[in-house]
C-alpha cells in the first residue's frame, strides 16, 4: 500500500519521485519514512546526541539545522566570546556532517517560523531537538513544541546537556535544593549506571539539502582584532573536546585544581557549554571523585536556574536587594582591564581578555574584589564575564556570581572577604601565573584593609 502526502519535498533517495512538481501530491514507498529535522542548539556534536539518534531512528532522511535567533534569548543572548566560539563550533559541526555525506543548514530565526518553513520545504514530518534550561529558551521550547504538534508534526525533545534533569532531584519535602552537599548526595545514587554510547551511525541524507546561509553571514566573528589569543588557546568542536578530555590528567586533579600557576583543571567548560561532548561521557571517562563533584556543581547550577529563574538578574536572598552598592565607573573599568594594581586580580582579568577563560580560583578572587573591595554590584561582573568568557553559561555564571556576592544558594558568607595578596601567595605558589599575565601592575587603586571595613559595614547593614 502506498501513502499519499501533500507537501513539496526535497527529493530524497528514500522517496519515489513526485507525481507532479511544486505543491503536489507525492508517493512515498511504504517502508520509507519522511525526513526528520534535527534542530541543533547547545548540542553541537554527533556522538551521544539523543535528538540526532531519534532522527536517525525515525527512518527517513535527516536534515541538520541550526537557527541563529539571539532575540529569542532575551537579555542574555550570546556575548562576543561565545559568538566567536559558536562560529568555530558550527564550522566544525558542518565539516563533521559533510564527512557523513550531509551538511549543516544554517538559517536565521525566529525558531518556530524557520522550522515551519523547513517542514514545508522538505516534507519533514518530525522535528527533534535537545533541551536548554535558560528561562527564555524554555519558553521558546514549549511554544515551538505546541505549535508543531498542532501542525501535525512529530515534535520531541531530549536531554543532551545534563547528567540529571533539574526536576528529577527534590528534597524530602519535595522542594528544590538550596545547599550543595545534600544535592550532591541525592544525585550520586542516580548516577551509577553509565549511559550506552550513542553513535551517529549512518546518516541518511536527501540528495539536496535545503538552502543554507553561509556561516559568515551570521557575523559571529568579532569586529575588533581581539580573537587571536582565543584562537591560540582553543580548538572548538567535538574533536577538540575529545582531545581535551584525553589530555586531561584526572589523576593529578586534586592537588592541582586550585593552582592557577599549573594547568591542573580540564578546561572542558566551553566544550561542555556548547554541548560538544556529553557530560555523561566526561563523567565516565575522567572520573575521580573530586572531579565528578565539580560536574555536580554544574548540575546544581542548572537545578537552581530551573527552579529560581529570576536569579540571573536578582539575588536569591531578597535582603540583598537593599545592598548599598557603589557607582564607580573608573573602578569598574580598572577591574575589567586588569588595572587594579593587585597583581592576581589583574592577571586574572588579563587572562580572561586574552583567552576567554580564567581559572576558577582566580574567578573567585576577582569576583570578591569587584563585589567586596570595590562594592560594585555582582551583576556588573556577571555581565562582563558573559561578554568575555568562552564558557559563559547562564546557569554556572549566575551561581558563581551569587556565590561570590554571598546572596545565592550555599554562598560564601558576607564576612568572607578574600585578601588578594594572601590568596596570591597561597595559590600562585611559583608566581608563574602573575609573572605571565601581569608582570607590570600599576599602583593599587585602593587599600584592601579599608575597603574590607567598608564592605563589612555595608553587608552588616542588611541584617538590620
Ligand atoms: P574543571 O575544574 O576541570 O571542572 C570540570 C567541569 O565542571 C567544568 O568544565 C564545569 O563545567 C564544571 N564546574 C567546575 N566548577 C564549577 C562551578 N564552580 N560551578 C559550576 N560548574 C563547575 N563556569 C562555566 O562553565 N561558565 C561560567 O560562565 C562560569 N562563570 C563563573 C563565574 C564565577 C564568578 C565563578 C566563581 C565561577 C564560574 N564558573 C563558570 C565555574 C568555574 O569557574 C568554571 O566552570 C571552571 O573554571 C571551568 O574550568 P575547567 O573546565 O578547567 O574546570
Amino acid at each position: 500500500m502506498l501513502e499519499f502526502h501533500c507537501a513539496p519535498l526535497v527529493g530524497a533517495q528514500t522517496l519515489t519521485p513526485p507525481l507532479t512538481t511544486g505543491n503536489a501530491c507525492v508517493i512515498v514507498a511504504p517502508t520509507m519514512n519522511r525526513p526528520a529535522i534535527v534542530w541543533f542548539r547547545l548540542d553541537l556534536r554527533l556522538a551521544d546526541n539523543p535528538a540526532l539518534a531519534a532522527a536517525i531512528k525515525h527512518g527517513g532522511p535527516v536534515i541538520p539545522v541550526f537557527i541563529w535567533s539571539p532575540a529569542e534569548e532575551g537579555t542574555w543572548s550570546p556575548g562576543a566570546a561565545s559568538r566567536w566560539w559558536l562560529h568555530q563550533s558550527l564550522a566544525a559541526l558542518d565539516a563533521d556532517l559533510r564527512r557523513h555525506g550531509s551538511g549543516l543548514v544554517i538559517r536565521r530565526g525566529p525558531a518556530l517560523a524557520t522550522l515551519r518553513a523547513l517542514v514545508q520545504e522538505t516534507g519533514a514530518n518530525a522535528v527533534f531537538w535537545n533541551r536548554r534550561y535558560e528561562p527564555a529558551l524554555r519558553a521558546q521550547c514549549q511554544h515551538v513544541k505546541q505549535a508543531l504538534l498542532a501542525d501535525g508534526v512529530r515534535a520531541e525533545n531530549f536531554n543532551s546537556a545534563l547528567l540529571l534533569e533539574p526536576w528529577e532531584i527534590k528534597n524530602k519535602s519535595g522542594e528544590p535544593y538550596r545547599v550543595f552537599t545534600p544535592f550532591y548526595r541525592a544525585c550520586l545514587p542516580q548516577l551509577t549506571t553509565a549511559k550506552a554510547p550513542l553513535s551517529p551511525g549512518k546518516l541518511a541524507t536527501p540528495p539536496k539539502l535545503p538552502a543554507s546561509l553561509r556561516l559568515a553571514e551570521l557575523e559571529l566573528a568579532p569586529k575588533i582584532n581581539w580573537a587571536g589569543g582565543l584562537r591560540a588557546a582553543w580548538n572548538p568542536g567535538e574533536a577538540g573536546a575529545h582531545v581535551r578530555l584525553r589530555e586531561f590528567a584526572a589523576e593529578h586533579y586534586v592537588e592541582r585544581r586550585d593552582r592557577p600557576d599549573l594547568a591542573g583543571t580540564s578546561r572542558l567548560s566551553p566544550h561542555l557549554h556548547f554541548g560538544e561532548i556529553a557530560p555523561w561521557r566526561v563523567w565516565a571517562e575522567a572520573g575521580n571523585e573530586e572531579y565528578r563533584r565539580q560536574l555536580i556543581w554544574r548540575e546544581f547550577a542548572h537545578h537552581l536556574l530551573y527552579h529560581f529563574p529570576h536569579t540571573t538578574d536578582e539575588p536569591l536572598r531578597p535582603e540583598f536587594k537593599r545592598m548599598p552598592w557603589r557607582d564607580d565607573p573608573a573602578g569598574l573599568h580598572a577591574w575589567q582591564r586588569g588595572l587594579t594594581g593587585f597583581p592576581i586580580v589583574d592577571a586574572g582579568m588579563r587572562e580572561l581578555w586574552a583567552t576567554g577563560w580564567m581559572h576558577n580560583r582566580v574567578r573567585m578572587i576577582v569576583g570578591s574584589f569587584l563585589v567586596k573591595d570595590l562594592l560594585l554590584p555582582w551583576q556588573e561582573g556577571a555581565r562582563w564575564f558573559w561578554d568575555t568568557l568562552v564558557d559563559a553559561d547562564l546557569a554556572n555564571n549566575t551561581l558563581g556570581w551569587q556565590w561570590v556576592a554571598g546572596c545565592g544558594a550555599d554562598a560564601a558568607p558576607y564576612f568572607r572577604i578574600f585578601n588578594p595578596t594572601s590568596q596570591q601567595a597561597k595559590f600562585d605558589v611559583t608566581g608563574d601565573y602573575v609573572r605571565h599575565w601581569a608582570p607590570d601592575s600599576p599602583p593599587p587603586i585602593l587599600e584592601h584593609a579599608k575597603a574590607r571595613e567598608a564592605a563589612l559595614a555595608a553587608f552588616y547593614s542588611l541584617k538590620k
